[in-house]
């Protein structure tokens, strides 16, 4: 299988029905933009920049983290790399930012990411400073984690405006576009969804924080991580209204979390909708080997049905799809 996976590399993800499936990676690290060749990937879908803030001892200072973007962009050569500002807080806290709370008691749901980074927002501007100078010549794709409100896309993009104009002012070639997205892994800004969509450029869903909020269920949790399905009805209704919303006006849309690196799952996501995944490099080989045997319009119409009436056991339901379908 490792040789067929191999194999894979050169060969587009695209499936018998000639549907080309974007595929790229989740990455965090310098070393992760390897991937990208290794796995024959479109691009990364998700750069988790707290990664470097995680490791190291002191606050990365701009300079240093405008070098490391612009490692990671070079590494990525024509490919494009998406960067999630900062998504720290919380359980992800770090030793040498004093937080002014005291201890939560749900960091899942507490002072993180994007809530964190408007209040503090020293942090986000040297961040915004040093993504834009990083990213000069080329196109800069950005997006925020944990966006709950329209507001806070808002703010956290007027934020990025205000550093473009600060960049251009000292002279520094600027990005030949800015292109903003958001994440969407918190179930109300579902709601707020068509007065957002219009402001922007792309959408990317994060499955592993939306399944936990959906469900009220710890992802940490030993006894809750497998209690509720990647697969069950909920999550599969909820993905495809915002996966439709998202192609009616038309935003890219695309799906994030670990779900989409399981085959079945990428399969039922595709079977949604869905066109673009962002998964952890080690799933490439797989889910570019399902994407090749799947006839994504015979899915699509089995799972409109599902949909409307689910099966019991939707897993299996799928499962048994795929068997029979060759996949
Ligand atoms: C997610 O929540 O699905 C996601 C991709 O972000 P993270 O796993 O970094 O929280
Ligand atoms: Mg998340």
């Amino acid at each position: 299988r490792r040789a067929e996976f191999a194999a894979m590399r050169d060969l587009p993800p695209v499936t018998k029905d000639d549907l080309r499936v974007t595929l790229m990676v989740n990455a965090g690290l310098r070393d992760d933009v390897a991937a990208l060749d290794v796995m024959g990937a479109d691009g990364i879908g998700l750069f988790r920049t707290e990664f470097q803030f995680l490791i190291s001892a002191t606050l990365p200072q701009r300079e240093r983290q405008q070098r490391f973007y612009r490692d990671v962009l070079e590494a990525a050569g024509d490919r494009p790399v998406i960067f999630r500002t900062v998504d720290i807080g919380g359980d992800k806290a770090l030793p040498y930012m004093n937080s002014d709370d005291a201890d939560e008691e749900n960091p899942a749901m507490g002072w993180r990411a994007i809530r964190l980074a408007l209040e503090r927002d020293a942090l986000m501007k040297a961040q915004a400073g040093a993504l834009i100078e990083a990213a000069g010549g080329r196109v800069l794709n950005v997006m925020f984690p944990m966006v709950s409100e329209p507001w806070e896309f808002e703010q956290a993009h007027a934020l990025f405006e205000a550093q473009r104009a600060r960049v251009a002012a000292r002279g520094k070639t600027l990005p030949l576009a800015i292109r903003y997205g958001t994440m969407l892994e918190v179930p109300a800004l579902a709601e707020s969804l068509d007065l957002l969509l219009p402001k922007l450029d792309f959408l990317s869903v994060g499955t592993n924080d939306l399944t936990q909020f959906l469900f009220a269920a710890d992802r940490a949790h030993p006894k809750l991580a497998e209690r509720y399905d990647w697969l069950s009805p909920a999550i599969l209704r909820f993905l495809s209204r915002v996966v439709r919303q998202a192609k009616t006006a038309e935003v890219p849309v695309g799906i994030c979390g670990e779900m989409g690196g399981r085959t079945l799952e990428a399969m039922a996501l595709i079977g949604l909708g869905v066109e673009r995944l962002s998964i952890t490099p080690a799933a490439v080989g797989a889910v570019k080997a399902m994407i090749r045997s799947l006839d994504a319009g015979a899915l699509r119409a089995r799972m409109a049905e599902w949909l409307t009436n689910p099966p019991r056991d939707m897993r299996a339901t799928l499962t048994e799809w795929a068997e029979e379908n060759g996949v």
